[in-house]
């Protein structure tokens, strides 16, 4: 931890040794390290590029939607509030429908609508204080991380890219240009080309892309000829979503992307007449970048004291956008194990839990973009009528609501309560505040909605990784107690008056 490791004035022949070093300064890295800073490690973010200020992370090319469990975790660390953006664009899909059909989502582009879906279905989810979902802009969400990763005192080195590492059962060395930085540990989120995946000896198993996909901001001299909305035509997709902003997919095998070939103006237009079926014409190309649907997975988040987290982990079609959804949920889950594993307080299995909980959620969500590549590949057209009936249901549009707004991510920890595994509710409290004040520190929390006073003295044993906190809630959904991990997950719960012995029980896996 910070006062024992790492000493600022080092010598040559003393080196600073980090807690933890991180590769890649994009939202996960980011995140990660002010959940590590929040638990009071020293830590070394190195970021290979110099300039942090790409316009692809500006809109509209930055737009990235969140999901429930983002926007929450953001609210609960005191950052949601940071993000002006989402004051401004609360909701991710175009809104000019009347308030009944506002559409809520889309699987494959196959919108589902907001009136459709029945939230009582979600018996302990709370009317929340944040979005279901909401659009951010990744310039702007990495500028509030990194802001807040310095005020936690994070040392972040741009212009700097790994390039090489060696671990020991002591710690890792790692090689950046031609510096040697020492930590205790490594974590790759250094994006879905990970160099550390590779030095590390990851496996990283999966499905190759089908289609090439295409963002391009442009000039057309007859917009006209383009339809609006999302078209699906017999090769692939086109979607003008604002002016001159095109999003495309050529179901060409992946072929273009994978072959490096600079994307020019002559090049975007061929494709866009071709998919589009007409002789539209792209009189200028400001900036184009393109995607695939490569779908692969690390079969492994570690290897000894080198850990992978992001897209360095996963990486997937941006259909649905879920990419930067599943990177936070990683970086929240991994956090607080990592500070528990570095102080010597984790419980054993706890580190490793990190990707027994997390790989199963990265898992569905490859196949969920998988799914959606199917339903829109020219083969599998003679699915949309059945699936476009099927969202227009109640229990369609909720199920297809619960995995898009990521409502339904639980963690299986084979316990009896239908609420342990998933994330907390937003309980709002007779004072004016909610759970997400009382989660800011990063402390686990054990909510006692009875003031039951054997609960008080069993927390007392867990010192400062958990707190206790006597509550009344406006709505305590039946509950009666509450153990809540430091990434919001719920460890444990009783509904009858609680008995002391199964919450030690509970408490015991997560803290020591
Ligand atoms: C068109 C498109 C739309 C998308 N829409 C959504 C959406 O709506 N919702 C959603 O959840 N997701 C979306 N995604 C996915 C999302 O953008 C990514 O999953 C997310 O940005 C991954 O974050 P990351 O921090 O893991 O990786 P990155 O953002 O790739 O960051 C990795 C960082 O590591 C740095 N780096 C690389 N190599 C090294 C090295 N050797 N050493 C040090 N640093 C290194 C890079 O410079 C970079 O800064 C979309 C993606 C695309 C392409």
């Amino acid at each position: 931890m910070k006062t024992t490791l790492k000493s600022a004035g080092s010598t040559p022949n003393q080196p600073i040794i980090y807690d933890v070093i991180i590769a890649g300064a994009g939202p996960v890295g980011l995140f990660l390290a002010c959940e590590l800073g929040l638990a009071g490690c020293s830590v070394l973010l190195l970021e290979k590029a110099e300039n942090p200020h790409s316009p692809l992370k500006q809109r509209p090319f930055g737009i990235r939607g969140l999901n429930a469990p983002s926007v929450e975790a953001l609210h609960r660390r005191g950052l949601l509030q940071e993000l002006e953006l989402h004051k401004r664009l609360k909701n991710p899909h175009q809104n000019t429908e009347p308030e009944t059909r506002r559409q809520a989502g889309h699987f494959a582009g196959i919108p589902f609508y907001e009136a459709d879906v029945d939230p009582k279905q979600w018996p302990y989810r709370l009317p929340s204080a944040t979005a279901t979902s909401l659009l951010s802009e990744l310039a702007e969400l990495e500028t509030v991380l990194t802001r807040r990763a310095e005020a936690l005192g994070v040392e972040i080195r741009r212009g700097l890219g790994v390039t090489g590492l060696e671990q020991s059962e002591a710690g890792v060395t790692v090689q950046a240009d031609v510096h040697t930085f020492a930590g205790q540990w490594l974590v790759g989120c250094d994006g879905g080309r990970s160099v550390v995946r590779k030095l590390g000896g990851f496996e990283f198993a999966g499905t190759e892309p089908e289609f090439t996909g295409y963002t391009a901001q442009v000039n057309l001299a007859d917009p006209e000829k383009l339809r609006p909305g999302r078209n699906l035509t017999p090769t692939g997709m086109y979607l003008q979503s604002q002016p001159g902003y095109l999003i495309i997919q050529d179901f060409d095998g992946g072929t273009f992307h994978t072959s490096g070939q600079p994307v020019t103006r002559e090049h975007v237009q061929a494709v866009l007449r071709r998919i589009s079926g007409t002789d539209v014409t792209i009189s200028a190309l400001h900036l184009a970048t393109t995607w695939t649907d490569r779908a692969r997975q690390a079969t492994s988040y570690r290897h000894g004291r080198v850990l992978l987290a992001g897209d360095a982990a996963h990486i997937h079609s941006p259909l649905g956008g879920q990419g930067l959804n599943l990177g936070l949920g990683d970086a929240l889950n991994l956090g607080w194990k990592l500070a528990a594993t570095l102080r010597g307080q984790a419980p054993a299995g706890l580190l490793d839990s990190y990707c027994t909980e997390r790989y199963p959620i990265g898992a569905c969500v490859l196949d969920w973009s998988r799914a959606q590549v199917a339903l829109m590949s020219p083969q599998g057209r003679a699915l949309h009528a059945i699936v476009r009936d099927l969202l227009a249901t109640r229990d369609g549009a909720t199920y297809f609501a619960g995995r898009v707004w990521g409502i339904g991510t639980h963690y299986d920890l084979g316990a009896v309560h239908p609420l342990a595994g998933h994330s907390a509710p937003n309980f709002a409290f007779d004072d004016g505040t909610t759970l997400g004040d009382l989660l800011q520190d990063g402390q686990g929390l054990l909510l006692d909605f009875e003031d039951n006073a054997s609960l008080k003295t069993a927390t007392e044993a867990y010192g400062g990784q958990l707190k206790y906190a006597a509550r009344q809630a406006q709505a305590q959904l039946g509950l009666s107690a509450v153990l809540i991990r430091p990434d919001g997950v719920v460890a444990w719960a009783a509904d009858e008056i609680p008995d002391a012995s199964a919450f030690q029980q509970a408490a015991a896996r997560w803290f020591a």
